[in-house]
């Protein structure tokens, strides 16, 4: 179930600091809230765990504590929706490029810290992801249309 109260969503996610197992939990809860949905991404938030860990990208990867150390200034506005805002979307401005350490598995086991470069729209999606562990919602972020 996605998590649609904005209540809830309105927090702030604090750092993941479970178990492997918690983790192979919440993220198993996540993946399928999400394919359910047929979303492109998803945050811990968004199944009412307010903690720093979100699905992203297609195949998904798994960002655990993810820190943006780059964020470019030019911007571009795209629509957004988003699985817990049901009927709105809304027009936002996102950086075209974005680098982010963060920790994920490597075949669901190792933990590996990463340091990607992302950019268009799979900047977008890791952004509209950030927005959710600091209890922003695309809402706040533009004028809501609803289509
Ligand atoms: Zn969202």
């Amino acid at each position: 179930m996605i998590v649609e109260d904005k209540k809830v969503l309105r927090q702030m996610s604090k750092e993941w600091t479970g178990t492997h197992e918690e983790l192979a939990k919440l993220v198993e809860k996540m993946y399928d809230a999400m394919k359910e949905a047929k979303g492109i991404g998803i945050s811990a938030i968004q199944v009412g765990v307010p903690v720093r860990v979100f699905l992203a990208g297609d195949p998904e990867e798994l960002f655990i504590n993810p820190k943006i150390t780059y964020l470019s200034s030019y911007k571009k506005k795209n629509w957004e929706g988003c699985l817990s805002c049901p009927n709105v979307n809304v027009q936002v401005p996102r950086s075209h490029k974005i680098h982010l350490t963060y920790t994920t598995l490597r075949e669901g086991k190792e933990i590996v810290v990463k340091d990607r470069e992302f950019k268009y729209f799979d900047a977008f999606v890791v952004q509209h992801e950030l927005d959710h562990l600091n209890g922003r919602l695309i809402e706040d972020r533009g004028k809501a249309y609803t289509p």
